[in-house]
């Protein structure tokens, strides 16, 4: 069983990337993917750990895309964690981070919130900052009662608190992806908010960018959706992942490798995930 989505203390994950290569061989798991948000800054020490505990590690990372509606999340593996196209933008993806949060907590102060910028940054301590910290900062502070409160009330897409930051358009993050060498998949696709005949056709067409494969087994989708996930990956001749999207106490109820209990996925992902990496430059 391996797990190819998990989060970090180098983002919005609680579990610094070493506790999370030492759960990774506790449950079991003969490969994990670690996909911290627009950084790589985990992936030295979680594979130091992970590696004499038997687990594999594959270094990736998972970047928010622009589209028109939802949210797009596309997960990049086998990124090395050396320099290249992608791995250049990163820091880019860092700093729209910084100015965001910036404008958030102004935001915040604006409607009577009083947390502050350095309260934040203590809570994520380091890596990529975002939402998610900002929310654990207003539980603490008891104007909310859990992170997922902080997200209905301020800072979810169409709340008060709510900013975009600049992204990356699909088929940039695509093509950016395979020039680093590395192979790119759509994560979650239900937070893209289409319908199956618009997803078809997006999917489609990210598929004509260079996209690998569709993250189908996620820990949070009911067995039908994921059938339909894999129908789609079919379709377009893409692979199939899956991931728990493990957070720690930042997405309470989800847990590494099983998701909300019944997730289970099977090496051969990976094999075929591996095999449609672009052949290196000679
Ligand atoms: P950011 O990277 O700052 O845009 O924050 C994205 C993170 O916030 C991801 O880990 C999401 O899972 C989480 N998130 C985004 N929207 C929501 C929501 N409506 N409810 C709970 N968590 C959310
Ligand atoms: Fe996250
Ligand atoms: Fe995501
Ligand atoms: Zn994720």
């Amino acid at each position: 069983m391996i797990d190819l989505h998990a989060h970090s203390t180098a983002s919005d994950g609680s579990d610094s990337p070493g506790d999370l290569a030492r759960l990774a061989a506790e449950v079991g798991l003969s490969a994990i993917a670690l996909t911290d948000h627009d950084t790589l800054e985990g992936v030295a020490e979680i594979t130091a750990t992970a590696h004499p505990l038997g687990v594999r590690v594959i270094p990736a990372c998972e970047i928010s895309c622009e589209v028109e509606r939802g949210t797009m999340h596309l997960l990049v593996y086998f990124l090395d964690d050396a320099s290249g196209p992608l791995q250049d933008r990163l820091s880019f993806l860092q700093a729209a981070r910084a100015s965001r949060n910036d404008r958030i907590i102004a935001t915040l102060q604006d409607h009577g919130i009083a947390i502050t910028l350095d309260e934040v940054l203590d809570e994520a301590g380091g890596g990529s900052v975002g939402r998610p910290h900002l929310a654990a900062v207003l539980v603490r502070h008891g104007y909310v009662d859990s992170i997922q409160q902080a997200f209905d009330v301020w800072l979810a897409k169409g709340r008060p608190a709510y900013l975009g930051r600049e992204r990356l358009e699909p088929s940039e993050a695509i093509d950016l992806a395979r020039r680093s060498g590395a192979v790119s998949v759509l994560a979650h696709p239900g937070t893209l908010g289409l319908e199956a005949a618009e997803l078809d056709d997006f999917v489609g067409s990210l598929a004509t960018f260079g996209l690998s494969g569709v993250e189908a087994e996620y820990g949070r989708y009911s067995r039908d959706e994921r059938d339909a996930y894999h129908s789609l990956a079919a379709r377009h001749g893409l692979c199939v992942t899956g991931g728990s999207d493990y957070h720690g106490s930042y997405k309470p109820g989800l847990f590494l490798g099983t998701g909300t209990g019944d997730l289970a996925v099977p090496d051969e992902y990976l094999t075929a995930l591996e095999s449609a990496l672009p052949a290196p430059h000679a």
